[in-house]
């Protein structure tokens, strides 16, 4: 029997109007979360995705500010921007951005957002705090993963889960989240010895290495959850790192790509942008 496909759209689409729902009565209680995004230079991509978050603050009631600064900003001039929206009590999210321009240091401007606002989790004192199960924000793509299992109701606990991939910002933390949900976790890399092997265990696979159709058939176990992070842009379209229309016969239930993960990172970036709105309002 082929896979239920995940539908991540509706899952995206879900969150949207649950969190449009919230805001509504915060704003009733005077509380409006405003989320500000900042874009350096015109990388097409991050137009794209810029435009993106904009677009779903307004479906969702969320005041979004775009600072646009041109490709040739310095260092300090971005870190005093950062600086003010920090100390700006109305702003209750930031996000730059990412790629910044190569005379750009984008660790030296990740660790100056102010930790309450980072609600792309990607702060240090945030990624401890996913370590120790006490993070105010997750980080959207990983927290999109597990949102994704919850409501299609894949049994985290005492599964076991391989991720496929070791980023900082998508398999370590996503491998932290599946860890505190109970499922026995392993982190798979280019020197695993015998990846193959390994990946045949899992009942959730995550594949998150940014190879087109990596994850084949033969590797998957019959009946696994096999989630597809990857995003990867080929001369036959956008793919994804699983072999989506092979895989599918195998697994229990599968993502798509596009309208898998994708959908739910701008969705988890809301729901922290709403998060820090009530933290900011001691709710
Ligand atoms: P990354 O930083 O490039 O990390 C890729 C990981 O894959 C590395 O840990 C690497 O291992 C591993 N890898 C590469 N080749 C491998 C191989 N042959 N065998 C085993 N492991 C291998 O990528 P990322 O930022 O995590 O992104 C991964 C994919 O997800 C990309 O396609 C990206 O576009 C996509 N993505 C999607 C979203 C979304 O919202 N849908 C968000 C973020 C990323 P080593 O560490 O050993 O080199």
């Amino acid at each position: 029997m082929a896979a239920e496909i995940i539908d991540g759209k509706k899952v995206s689409a879900d969150i949207k109007a649950e969190l449009k729902a919230e805001v509504a009565q915060l704003k009733s209680r005077g509380i409006e979360p405003c989320l500000a995004v900042v874009l350096v230079g015109e990388d097409p991509a991050s137009q794209v995705y810029v435009r993106n978050k904009e677009e779903a603050c307004e479906l969702i009631g969320i005041r979004s500010i775009k600072h646009v600064l041109p490709a040739s900003t310095g260092q300090e001039e971005l870190l005093s921007l950062v600086n003010q929206l920090n100390e700006d009590v109305s702003i209750n999210g930031i996000l730059v951005q990412l790629p910044l321009p190569k005379q750009i240091n984008e660790h030296v401007v990740l660790l100056a957002i102010d930790p309450a606002k980072d609600v792309d989790g990607f702060h240090p004192v945030n990624v401890g705090g996913l370590m120790i199960g006490e993070a105010p924000f997750q980080p959207c793509t990983p927290s999109g993963i597990i949102e994704l299992l919850k409501r299609y109701n894949v049994a985290m606990s005492g599964a076991k889960a391989v991720v496929i991939g070791r980023s900082n910002i998508v398999g370590k933390p996503v491998a932290m989240l599946l860890l505190h949900n109970n499922a026995t976790v392993e982190i798979c890399h280019s020197k695993t010895r015998d990846l193959p092997g390994e990946a045949r265990q899992a009942d959730i696979l995550i594949a998150a290495i940014g190879k087109p159709k990596f994850v084949t058939a033969d590797i998957v176990k019959p009946g696994a959850a096999v989630i597809d992070v990857g995003v990867n842009r080929t001369d036959a379209g956008l793919c994804g790192d699983v072999d989506f229309d092979a895989v599918k016969e195998v697994a229990a239930a599968i993502t798509p790509v596009p309208g898998g993960v994708g959908p739910m990172t701008i969705a988890m970036l809301m729901k922290n942008t709403v998060q820090a709105a009530k933290a900011a309002a001691g709710i």
